[in-house]
């Protein structure tokens, strides 16, 4: 029997690897356009690495006039969930991420070179196995898993490699008509490569990201089909990426170690194989050393935290094009009212090793990111997160009118307030515009505690000088006029020259009507919060309340 008889046999039903050849044709882009994807595994979790490759993978192809799909790669079904496929593109389009092609839902997809679900392309493997087994350059291999498991402990005695490879291989060499009767027989098979490879001999691999590497030769005669009749990892990544016409793989460099394999494969199969760009995990800092950020123990490995927590989408890319791009945040400083989009993002200037994650230079971004955010901009979302996470919240800003001017103050000028990282610290930065905790009558006044003093600092504020209708700087005028009739300096010079003659300073005074009204001693600015609440306060009243006066 010759090996084509053999393919038959074995897949007697599928097409012509032709057929798939013509149907999917040459992209036609510009010179230089990257095509490039994200082909997750629908496991039911989005990581925050996936959403880094994905910004990555798709700046890269709108800078370069090129296209960024999403193919779906569950061919291990049993780690596939139900809805992950639509997890993962939900998550995308939450983001802003969309692909140009790629899956829709489950069954759907957009675009001329799908289906972009591996599920949904059996057949397709199966040309390109029978391809394989046609020409010799793959076989079937009838070992059960304790025959293997043999072999693995020969080979540990021998202290030599693991793996099916060379002399180690059973099925390689058998006479295809015994192959072709065990097939008969009904006995189960996986299809292997027959691989050519000498690991005494390097391939000399040049990674976008990495550099040069060079690697041994692969000799793993690898599986390529399983029994279930679907491709490995492997396999579907030479046969989708080929016809998917990808020519810039960007993944994770867990994959490095595979260019050996995947080169081989390629060129096994007549394909021109695509550069690689191998991207460096995302890493947390324990201890004293960095380790991957882990789905299991850290709650910020899922994409899903941020939206519980209330970190808005721009802030986690703009603290991801950071760790991309180091100069990024120069970039940012430089420009800091550009759209991330324009930023030139060089997948060259990638970190060879492990980039830090850290949440507290995520929240500082996003404080940042917050600042330039518009009263409404607040508003809408930190509302629409409020109406799913935070009851207490949404109430205070039911009050819309109200909750505008509380969000506006220190807000839309040069120097805007930077002290909100997320929405559900919302509540407490902003409560006491609303309402004074009243349980809290211990507020910490600073420097004067004295409750008869206070007493008569915030009365006298309140009959003699405050007017709602003066201007910032009158406002402050009398509250240093305040100051001094009180025995306090007008200035913080004036009393630092001479503390002896005061009893403190308008510092002093302004930081106890600021304590009596908001409860705290750092608020933004304090005349801007005052013409915010006038209208809803009685002052007075209030003060009573709170201090028990
Ligand atoms: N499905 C693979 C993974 O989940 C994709 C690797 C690749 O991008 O080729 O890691």
């Amino acid at each position: 029997m010759e090996t084509r008889e053999l393919a038959n046999l074995i897949f007697p039903e599928v097409k012509d690897i032709s057929y798939y050849e013509e149907k999917y044709k040459m992209r036609d882009l510009p010179e230089g356009a990257v095509v490039t994807r994200f082909a997750p595994s629908p496991t039911g979790f989005v990581h925050i690495g996936g959403l880094y490759q994905s910004l990555v993978a798709k700046k890269q192809a709108s800078q370069t006039g090129g296209v960024f799909f999403l193919r779906v790669e569950d061919t291990d079904q049993k780690r596939e969930v139900e809805n992950g496929v639509v997890g993962i593109i939900n998550a995308l389009k939450d983001y802003g991420i969309e692909p140009d092609e790629g899956m829709i839902d489950e069954e759907n997809f957009v675009g001329e070179y799908g289906p972009y679900k591996q599920s949904m392309r059996k057949e397709i493997y199966q040309a390109y196995a029978k391809s394989l087994l046609e020409k010799g350059l793959a076989y079937p291999c009838f070992c059960t898993s304790e025959e293997l498991d043999q072999i693995r402990s020969n080979q540990e005695k021998a202290k030599e490699r693991t793996g099916y490879y060379g002399k180690w291989t059973k099925c390689r060499n058998m006479p295809i008509d015994m192959m072709a009767e065990k097939i008969q027989n009904g006995e189960r098979y996986i299809i292997r490569l027959k691989s050519p490879g000498n690991p005494e001999k390097k391939i000399k691999h040049k990674d976008v990201i990495k550099g040069g590497v060079d690697m041994p030769e692969n000799d793993q005669d690898i599986v390529i089909i399983k029994s279930d009749g679907l491709p490995t990892y492997h396999f579907a990544h030479s046969v989708d990426d080929h016809l998917m016409g990808t020519n810039l793989v960007i993944r994770g460099d867990e994959w490095l170690p595979s260019v050996p394999l995947h080169l081989q494969l390629f060129y096994m199969l007549g394909f021109k194989a695509p550069k690689y760009a191998h991207i460096a995990p995302l890493m947390k800092t324990e201890a004293e050393g960095k380790r991957k950020l882990s789905k299991r123990k850290d709650p910020e490995a899922a994409v899903s935290y941020y939206k519980e927590e209330g970190i808005p989408k721009q802030s986690v890319k703009e603290y991801l094009m950071n760790i991309a791009n180091s100069n990024f945040e120069m970039w940012r400083k430089q420009n800091p009212d550009k759209a991330l989009e324009e930023f030139a993002f060089d997948l060259k200037k990638m970190g060879v090793s492990g980039a830090l994650f850290d949440m507290t230079k995520m929240l500082d971004v996003s404080k940042n990111v917050i600042s330039k955010y518009t009263a409404a901009e607040i508003y809408e979302e930190a509302y629409a997160w409020a109406e799913e996470y935070d009851a207490e919240l949404c109430e205070l800003l039911k009050n819309k009118e109200y909750s505008m001017k509380v969000l506006g103050i220190e807000r839309g000028n040069s120097k805007p307030r930077k002290d909100i990282a997320k929405w559900s610290d919302l509540k407490e930065t902003i409560r006491y515009m609303y309402q004074l905790d009243k349980e809290n009558t211990n507020f910490e006044y600073q420097k004067i505690t004295d409750q008869e003093e206070i007493q008569k600092i915030v009365t006298l504020y309140f009959e003699k000088y405050y007017d709602e209708n003066d201007d910032k700087q009158t406002w402050f005028d009398k509250m240093k006029d305040l100051a001094q009739a009180l025995g306090y300096a007008r200035e913080v010079k004036e009393y630092k020259a001479n503390p002896e003659n005061y009893k403190g300073h308008v510092g002093d005074i302004s930081t106890v009507i600021r304590v009596t009204l908001t409860g705290r001693c750092q608020t933004p600015d304090l005349y801007e919060i005052m013409q915010v609440i006038r209208k809803r306060r009685n002052f007075e009243k209030n003060i009573e309340e709170s201090n028990g006066i």
